[in-house]
């Protein structure tokens, strides 16, 4: 037995690589990320390719390993090219986000450690410096010091973490949810939707509020569907705002709705999962007026804090609730985490247990450029949305959606003659096809809506006016 342990333990070398040869590797990876940085603004934003990266197949996992080189080369062929670029300062679809390098480095740091950020006794200091920065994240917003929230992969997490949470706060049982009213708007992010269902809350009454001509739902109509609701014995308990559309951008009026609430007892669940980061700003704060009054609220650190996709994040007001939600004890190999206990677990805060050490990303980056940089960048991409809603009006055929209140400009081109909608589509895979930059699409009132997403750092004036130049170049093409 000695000896095969022995033969055993040979055999996995590989998994621990010397000094010498971790520098080595460390060198190629981090030339590697450079020349993918260098030549970001001449890579396209997008790259349709046939091969649609297949030729991972060509190299099966098994028991051979490859060398780095070859790895990166799989990577940077299969992986690094085709599809949509995120990480270009050209990416203006769907909503763009970036990646910060720094937090790259905090990922390589909590990979290098694996500090267990899922319980306090675990790793305090983990568990310390996620909480520190959602305290700060719900300072920024205006939450009271009850408030509690918790680090999770992305928005869709946090919206079914803050659905959870309102269900057991208003203690809505399997035997109520048929009569149980949700109130929600067309423009609700479908992971709302999602999110009801795994809560099994599929079956509630949903109240779709008709919305204004900037697609902010109608407070007078949400609160007539809440007195109807209850004149007929139904039990309206939640409304799900949003705190800047994913489609247009558009805020919901958070104040109304949270006097709704308030007179009506309801739970309000705002998902800022795209817009909430805006508070940061002047122009931001202006527009979220009321984002603190939401009882559970979602936002995305991997949208507007410009992080590596795996972070999202949901706050609640009254923190217990959370707590409340989705706490576990009496677990008997979980008992000296027990008894150690002095401050809040992710792992009771959330539907995970053993989980990414996201706090670091998250911390490493502010700490290392300050808030104000963010608070700038976030400032500038509301204003360069406004840059491109005024300036694409003044060229002939373009017609606009409202005005944008964040980062999302909608706009189409109305061609001289022909199918108005079938030209946008045209226009739309015109300019992805392209490359230089990439934008994305949506049916707004069934009209075929381009859309400008403002969100990556590395997006400036010089990139929405070259949008503005493609499109023109796309429009003169497809007009010909
Ligand atoms: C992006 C988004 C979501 C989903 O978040 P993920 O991080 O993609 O899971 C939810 N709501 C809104 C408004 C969003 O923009």
């Amino acid at each position: 037995m000695h000896a095969k342990i022995r033969k055993l333990q040979a055999q996995t070398r590989a998994l621990e690589p010397e000094a010498a040869e971790r520098a080595a590797l460390l060198d190629k990876v981090r030339l590697y990320g450079e020349s993918f940085l260098m030549n970001l603004a001449q890579r396209p934003a997008y790259l349709p390719t046939e091969d649609e990266g297949v030729g991972l197949y060509g190299s099966p996992i098994s028991d051979n390993p490859i060398d780095l080189d070859t790895a990166l080369d799989l990577l940077a062929h299969n992986v690094d090219r085709p599809g949509i670029n995120p990480a270009s300062p050209g990416a203006f679809g769907y909503i763009p986000g970036g990646g910060l390098y720094v937090a790259a480095l905090g990922d390589y740091l909590a990979a290098i450690s694996n500090r267990y950020a899922g319980l306090y006794y675990a790793s305090p200091g983990a568990v310390r410096m996620e909480q520190m920065v959602l305290k700060w994240l719900a300072s920024e917003v205006g939450y009271p010091e009850s408030a509690t929230g918790n680090l999770t992969s992305g928005g869709s997490i946090a919206n079914l973490a803050g659905i959870v949470t309102a269900r057991e706060a208003h203690n809505v049982r399997a035997r109520d949810v048929e009569r149980s009213v949700v109130y929600l708007s067309r423009q609700t992010h479908h992971s709302v939707d999602k999110a009801l269902r795994i809560a099994g809350l599929r079956e509630c009454v949903k109240r779709y509020i008709p919305l204004d001509d900037r697609y902010r739902m109608r407070a007078e109509a949400l609160e007539e569907s809440i007195l109807n609701d209850k004149k007929a014995g139904l039990n309206p308990w939640l409304i799900i705002a949003s705190a800047g559309t994913t489609d247009v951008g558009a805020v919901d009026p958070l104040v109304d709705v949270a006097d709704l609430v308030r007179t009506h007892q309801l739970w309000l669940h705002t998902d800022g999962a795209y817009g909430g980061i805006f508070v940061l700003c002047a122009e931001g704060r202006k527009v979220l007026h009321g984002l603190d009054q939401a009882n559970s609220l979602v936002i995305d650190p991997h949208k507007g804090l410009f992080l590596p996709y795996g972070t999202g994040a949901v706050l609640v007001r009254e923190g217990r609730q959370l707590l409340e939600a989705h706490y576990y004890h009496n677990v008997p190999y979980l008992q000296d985490a027990e008894m150690a206990q002095t401050e809040l677990s992710p792992a009771d805060l959330s539907p995970e247990l053993t989980r990414h050490f996201r706090g670091l990303r998250l911390w490493l980056a502010l700490k290392l450029a300050g808030v104000a940089p963010f608070r700038a960048a976030l400032e500038e991409k509301i204003l360069l949305a406004r840059y491109f809603h005024k300036k694409i009006q003044t060229i002939a055929g373009f017609e606009v959606g409202p005005y944008p209140d964040l980062s999302v400009a909608t706009y189409r081109y109305v061609p001289k003659r022909g199918d108005v909608n079938a030209f946008n589509q045209k226009l739309a895979q015109a300019v992805q096809y392209d490359g230089r930059v990439f934008i994305s699409s949506t049916m707004l009132n069934g009209k075929f809506t381009l859309r400008l997403a403002v969100l990556c750092f590395r997006s400036h004036l010089d990139e929405v006016d070259r949008v503005i130049e493609v499109l023109q170049e796309k429009v003169r093409e497809l007009e010909e």
